[in-house]
């Protein structure tokens, strides 16, 4: 397969569809109606290339997904070869195929443990629902029936089906027009140091949130009510917040006391975004239950989704004599051309050595990201390797928050996108997880693009009189 000719649209008439007609995730109605949406028409690696010809440096990877650069022929021709030799078979029990039993079999390589087991869905949020609904059938197939409550903490991010988003716990996607599950699904504090409670040590403060769980754990009746603990291993969306030292191992215990599975949502954090396939054993030393993938499984080249689990959980579902059925699944589960182009993606990151890339860049991007602290509205600059947030406060010594309306997050990445560089804005956040193929030079252009782009805003601030000096 060659590159095709560049085909080109009308930057207008793409945004006045798009306005008319396509409803978008987290559409903002009255700024939407203002501001429409920039129209991308081509990517290649890190680059993506909007309708009137501007490239940009995108660091935020598309959405956490682009792990191994954009518009690489290699995928295409593994996606195109698949399309034309088998583009779909049904999964229902009685056929399978190729590429999706050899990605299950390579998925148990990778994964530590005992995780050697499977379910495809089309992303994470169908991966996520997909684990709470195989933990309702575990917790039922072990005469379990009152184990039902799931524990997860506020400002966590796991996806955007009626469970997944139950189960998320950011106010914002909560707002009063959705319902979502209230009775069984409780949230705890989120591990941010960086706004705990005041005079507490980061050991102190680990304490106060271990206690948390076992508080909640005997206010829900104790532990044969609660059937699951989901913690992503970095939250992402919730802005990139690193856990302090001990917490997830301690929450890990707890649940293992408890006989609560442990979830460990990785669908960030996986292939490749901290440096390792999963980074749950391999970076915080803990063994869940079940991990959630999707995202950097594909490098975002196909919509595809995982749920791994343990030999344990699956010997009970799988009991001799117990004739029964595992009533869940999707048209798409196990997707021969998803399957085949997540092979391709994991054989590109193996021969490439991208996690190795990751582990030797990652520091450079953390220290020189580090470098704007230095600048009178950066609260704080967090992250691990390729997963990377910038906190923006009014006052550095109250880390008081600028008001929600300012936008600050947004101000600065508009001034960034002004210089080609993308960077997405979460409120008073810009949060980057550019493509594993990130160079130092790269690094060294997003850090002084930013720079520029914090001092232009804070230039704007005070000419509004909304910041002082
Ligand atoms: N879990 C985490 C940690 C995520 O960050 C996301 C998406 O950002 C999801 C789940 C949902 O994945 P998807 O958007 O593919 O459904």
């Amino acid at each position: 397969i060659n590159k095709p000719t560049v085909k080109q649209y009308d930057y207008d008439k793409i945004r006045q569809q798009d306005k008319a007609h396509f409803l978008h995730p987290w559409q903002v109605f009255d700024v939407f109606r203002e501001e429409g949406a920039l129209p991308i028409v081509e990517g290649s690696g890190n680059h993506i290339v909007d309708a009137d010809g501007k490239r940009y440096f995108d660091a935020v990877g598309g959405l956490w997904c682009n792990n191994i650069g954009l518009g690489r022929v290699e995928m295409a021709e593994a996606i195109a070869q698949q399309a034309l030799q088998l583009s779909y078979a049904n999964p229902f029990v009685d056929m399978t195929n190729a590429p999706a039993a050899e990605l299950a079999a390579k998925l148990a390589e990778l994964a530590p443990g005992s995780i050697n087991h499977v379910f495809f869905s089309c992303g994470g949020s169908t991966s996520v629902d997909t684990a709470f609904r195989l933990i309702h059938y575990y917790q039922n197939c072990r005469g379990k029936h009152d184990k039902k409550h799931i524990i997860s903490r506020i400002n966590a991010y796991h996806g955007s089906t009626y469970a997944a988003m139950s189960i998320g716990g950011k106010p914002g996607d909560h707002p009063p027009e959705f319902d979502f599950i209230k009775d069984t699904i409780h949230h705890l504090s989120y591990p941010n140091f960086y706004r705990a409670p005041a005079g507490m040590d980061e050991q102190q403060f680990v304490d106060h949130l271990v206690q948390e769980f076992e508080d909640k754990i005997a206010e829900l009746g104790g532990a044969d009510k609660v059937a699951a603990f989901f913690a992503e291993p970095v939250m992402g969306a919730g802005g990139v917040i690193v856990a302090p030292e001990g917490y997830l191992k301690r929450m890990h215990q707890i649940c293992k006391d408890n006989d609560i599975l442990y979830v460990s949502d990785e669908v960030v954090t996986a292939f490749g975004r901290l440096g390792h396939w999963f980074a749950s054993k391999e970076r915080f030393d803990i063994q869940p239950d079940i991990i959630i993938s999707a995202k950097g499984l594909t490098s975002g080249y196909q919509p595809l989704g995982a749920t791994l689990f343990s030999d344990e959980i699956f010997a009970v579902l799988d009991a001799e004599g117990s004739d029964r059925c595992f009533a869940h699944g999707f048209t798409y589960s196990g997707h021969p051309v998803a399957c085949a182009a997540a092979l391709k993606n994991i054989e590109i990151m193996e021969r490439e050595q991208l996690l190795g890339n990751v582990k030797e860049i990652g520091p450079y991007f953390e220290q020189q990201l580090k470098t704007l602290e230095d600048l009178p509205i950066v609260g704080q600059v967090r992250g691990i390797n390729f997963m990377q947030c910038v906190e923006y406060v009014a006052d550095k010594e109250t880390k008081a928050l600028f008001p929600e309306a300012l936008d600050i997050g947004k101000r600065v990445s508009n001034h960034a996108d002004a210089r080609g560089l993308i960077t997405r804005a979460i409120v008073h956040l810009n949060v980057m997880s550019p493509a594993l193929t990130m160079t130092r030079k790269d690094v060294d252009f997003i850090v002084s693009t930013l720079r520029e782009s914090i001092e232009a805003t804070m230039a704007d601030l005070r000419a509004e009189g909304l910041l002082d000096g």
